[in-house]
């Protein structure tokens, strides 16, 4: 049995909004088809083997919490690149894409490192970008409504090697100017999105699976299609909240 290997970034630290949700998703759906998975926290002053996993999650967290891991994400910055461009899959929320950026000044004007996965900067802007956010995500050629929660000071802006993950329908996005949202970069995600983002957007969570199970195997794979009636009926509701029609 093909076992997909799920790092889980500083679980305790950054973790505001049920972003363990997201890794109970991508376990299911892996069992689901026969795949087993296992999954690793690792935290500060914990050693991040670039070989040893196929996923890497970051959750979100506060501008406190940020503080407190940026340092020892500089100790992972060299594993953490030849992860990404060994071709391993990032998911990092709100906190986690601004860290997976060259950095974030906050609203102190404190300047937070990142690791640099993802080309873009943030800066913390007047006002919170807070309510439900919708857009036409993305990747690879195909394309979807993706729906989630954002709650963020930050404005993020895109540098040349990173696209956005979608155009927003509804919402704020990663300024709340440019209409964009997320960044992808690689088999890297970064983006605003919580809920947890997974349970209704079961698109962008076989995307990543296609993704891990193609890093470990080297082959793309062909997922067995599942019911995902209760996944998309959750979506069709957080749109219907966001004042879309679907
Ligand atoms: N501290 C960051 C901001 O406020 C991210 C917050 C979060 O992870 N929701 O922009």
């Amino acid at each position: 049995m093909t076992e997909i290997r799920i790092c889980h970034l500083y679980p305790k630290e950054m973790n505001i909004y049920g972003d363990r949700g997201n890794i109970a998703v991508l376990q299911k759906r892996l069992e689901w088809r026969g795949y087993s998975s296992t999954l690793t926290s690792i935290s500060i002053g914990d050693e991040f083997t670039p070989t040893s996993f196929d996923l890497c999650y970051l959750g979100g967290g506060q501008d406190r919490d940020q503080m407190i891991v940026a340092y020892d994400l500089q100790e992972k910055s060299a594993a953490l690149h030849s992860a990404a461009k060994d071709g391993m899959v990032f998911l990092w929320v709100c906190g986690g894409i601004q860290l997976a950026g060259v950095g974030y000044t906050d609203s102190e004007g404190r300047r937070i490192p990142g690791v640099g996965i993802l080309d873009l900067d943030t800066s913390a802007g007047k006002s919170r970008l807070i309510g439900d956010l919708v857009l036409n995500a993305e990747l690879n050629g195909d394309s979807c409504k993706v729906v989630g929660y954002e709650n963020h000071v930050g404005r993020t802006f895109l540098g040349s090697d990173a696209t956005p993950l979608g155009a927003v329908l509804k919402g704020h996005g990663n300024n709340g100017e440019d209409r964009t949202e997320g960044a992808v970069q690689r088999r890297v995600i970064g983006t605003y999105m919580h809920g947890p983002i997974l349970p209704k957007n079961p698109w962008l969570a076989d995307k990543l699976l296609s993704w891990a199970i193609e890093h470990k195997t080297g082959k793309t794979p062909t997922l067995t299609p599942l019911d995902n009636s209760l996944e998309n009926l959750a979506q069709q509701v957080a749109i219907t909240r966001a004042g879309m029609k679907r």
